[in-house]
């Protein structure tokens, strides 16, 4: 969920094989009735419609996972339909270290071996708080294992359900964040189709244009700034490149930006990236003790002045998705890091036209995360794995065997061709970027699933 910067070589998270077969469904209660309270506040089309429930959670049984034992919850109901168009789930632990944790959805409430898996259990378990939504794309059938069909186009729900599985059952919750903005005829018609190049997608175009609310938090220390001009206006190249990204025809998302600051010692400059964790200099610990400068309705964007951990990473998503209107959790924002954007500017200086353009480029692409967008490949290239690639259908991909200089890495020189297996380089969510780099490229499936968020109204 981080974007690094071209030269930087990453530490390639663990990737957990998960077999659900060994499970013994039949232990859970099936008939639990769960009623979505709705606290919406739908006042118009100018502020985002979002419905939140937290209900907190009682392990009733263990199965194995991975030859380690889990615990798992009751299966709750799951609302998705034309009228409540996408859910995210935020699943935490309210201790310091937390176990780790996952849900898992089944397709029928009513069917016990009708469970699989989503696209962000093959990325890794959450420690201490995970998140994951539905729908991953417009094709479910692409971003689960085993592949199933979900609409969220219909005019009610079909039975799905979630339970919650973790490792220390202890202090446990679940929030459902459900958008309550009914989807638009387009998007509720809206078909997509396999990539066949580099192209494909980019030439959609949605009927409405869509909001979305952007809140900048500068995070100073005392007169030691994150950025030396902290106004939208010295910040306008960055803020307008985003703008630009969001506003193409397969997204048509307008941004409203607004600014605030914070003072601190302690989260100047980040030593941890993980949201595990919630010590002062932990990206964890910034989300969560920081609530007081964010806003509920927006996206809130941490500019911080450097991360040390790995010194080669331009900004990180504190989640895939990050939990819409949700404040203070460990995954709460999205940080983007002002050092590490700089090719020929000195520390302390503004940064240069070209560097502005490279952090606008990290701010749409973490912020593509946050609303709940994979990369379109992942380091390593595509192996066919549901983890190596995003959940999408049209958007292009990157083989391993595009990796011409043998480092294990596919760069985006080695992914700017034609077609639809050596490309994505230069699509928003690619995993890296470079100073001089155009990265704005978004497909209409990208564009529906950020349409979808709850925070865009
Ligand atoms: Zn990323």
């Amino acid at each position: 969920m981080m974007r690094i910067i071209q030269y930087f070589l990453p530490i390639l998270l663990f990737l957990f094989s998960l077999n659900c077969n060994n499970k013994k469904s039949e232990e859970k209660n099936e008939d639990l009735v769960f009623h979505l309270l709705l606290d919406a506040y739908m006042n118009g089309s100018n502020v985002p419609c979002v419905s939140t429930q937290t209900v907190p959670l009682e392990p009733i049984g263990t199965w194995t996972v991975g030859g380690n034992p889990f615990f798992y919850s009751e299966t709750l109901p799951i609302s998705l339909h034309r009228s409540l168009p996408m859910v995210q789930l935020f699943f935490e632990q309210n201790n310091t270290f937390g176990g780790a944790l996952f849900p898992v959805f089944y397709e029928n409430r009513s069917i016990s071996s009708s469970g699989f898996l989503n696209r962000d259990v093959f990325s890794g378990l959450g420690q201490g708080s995970s998140t994951s939504m539905f729908p991953y794309g417009k094709d479910t059938a692409y971003a689960t294992d085993p592949a199933v069909s979900i609409l969220n186009t219909d005019s009610i729900s079909s039975p799905l359900g979630v339970e919650f599985n973790l490792e220390i059952p202890v202090s446990l919750s679940a929030t459902f964040i459900s958008s309550c903005k009914t989807l638009d005829s387009d998007e509720m018609e809206f078909q997509t189709n396999h990539a066949d190049s580099a192209d494909s997608g980019l030439y959609h175009f949605w009927q409405t244009e869509k909001n979305l609310d952007v809140n900048l938090i500068f995070v100073n220390n005392g007169p030691d700034l994150a950025y030396p001009d902290q106004t939208l206006t010295a910040l306008s190249v960055a803020l307008n490149r985003w703008k630009e990204n969001y506003s193409q025809g397969p997204v048509r998302i307008n941004i409203n930006f607004s600014s605030t600051t914070l003072d601190s010692v302690e989260y100047s400059s980040i030593y941890d990236l993980s949201t595990s964790f919630i010590f002062p200099g932990t990206l964890g610990g910034l989300f969560t003790t920081t609530s007081y400068v964010g806003k509920p309705n927006a996206l809130n964007v941490f500019i911080v002045k450097e991360e040390l951990q790995y010194g080669g990473v331009l900004g990180v998503s504190g989640g895939i998705p990050g939990p819409a209107t949700l404040l203070g959790t460990r995954q709460s924002g999205v940080a983007v890091f002002i050092e590490t954007h700089r090719l020929t500017s000195n520390t302390g200086q503004p940064l240069t036209h070209d560097e502005l353009l490279l952090l606008g480029e990290t701010m749409s692409h973490e912020a593509g995360h946050f609303l709940g967008l994979w990369h379109v490949v992942e380091a390593f290239g595509d192996t066919g794995e549901v983890g190596s690639r995003d959940p999408l259908r049209d958007t292009p991909v990157c083989g391993i065997w595009n990796d011409l200089n043998q480092d294990g890495f596919l760069s985006v020189l080695e992914c700017s061709g034609f077609g639809p297996y050596d490309s994505g380089g230069r699509n928003m969510m690619f995993w890296s970027g470079m100073v001089g780099f155009a990265q704005g490229q978004i497909t209409a499936e990208q564009g529906w699933i950020l349409r979808l968020n709850p925070l865009v109204y």
